[in-house]
């Protein structure tokens, strides 16, 4: 699969990692026309992360761009780098950053910026912000990889306490996460039956 006009990769070598970013944004077609990147560097607070660019575009709303940063190595399991993670788990930590660009889409300016304060100074709004991004991407059908990503981290032995404390803290729980999939399902079948 060749990757599509709209995605630019920075630093991003592995051929694995660009087809399954490139697979997992296909299925998101509100993204179609956007500039999307995908750019790995040093992080040492995150994993991984989507924010909308900063430049020229980041002033109008149907032009903005977005990134997603992935830490060059994954401080929370230690030795892992992303490249080695199952397929599985890695397209479900994609579904979800999609899911916060979605979520970003409709935010004018002025929501962007409270947005940004708002995640960092309170824990209430990050809670939904992580909420929102996981049922995003349970809505546009990635639920089982969702899923697969939050187990891999819960019982990933190298993980600190500290961070699968806010795991459950700040993300859909197991039964929350089994619940929209098995919406989702419901709905999709409906529609199906509709169809035929
Ligand atoms: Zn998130």
């Amino acid at each position: 699969m060749n990757s599509p006009d709209n995605i630019i990769f920075q630093n991003v070598q592995s051929p694995e990692l660009r087809q399954w970013f490139a697979e997992t944004l296909a299925a998101y077609p509100e993204l179609k026309d956007r500039k999307i990147y995908l750019r790995k560097l040093s992080m040492k607070r995150s994993t991984m992360r989507a924010q909308p660019v900063l430049n020229r575009s980041f002033f109008r709303r149907k032009t903005r761009q977005y990134r997603v940063d992935f830490s060059d190595h994954l401080d929370v399991t230690q030795h892992v780098r992303v490249q080695e993670l199952p397929k599985e788990v890695v397209v479900g930590w994609f579904a979800h950053e999609l899911g916060h660009i979605i979520d970003y889409l409709n935010r004018p300016l002025l929501g962007m910026i409270s947005f940004g304060l708002g995640y960092a100074l309170w824990s209430k709004y990050m809670r939904k912000a992580e909420r929102v991004a996981d049922t995003v991407a349970v809505s546009h059908g990635f639920g089982a990889e969702i899923g697969a990503t939050k187990q891999y981290l819960l019982e990933h032995a190298t993980l600190p306490p500290h961070y699968k404390q806010r795991l459950k803290k700040y993300y859909l729980s197991a039964d929350e996460l089994e619940g929209l999939i098995l919406a989702w399902e419901r709905e999709h079948e409906e529609v199906e039956v509709v169809e035929v």
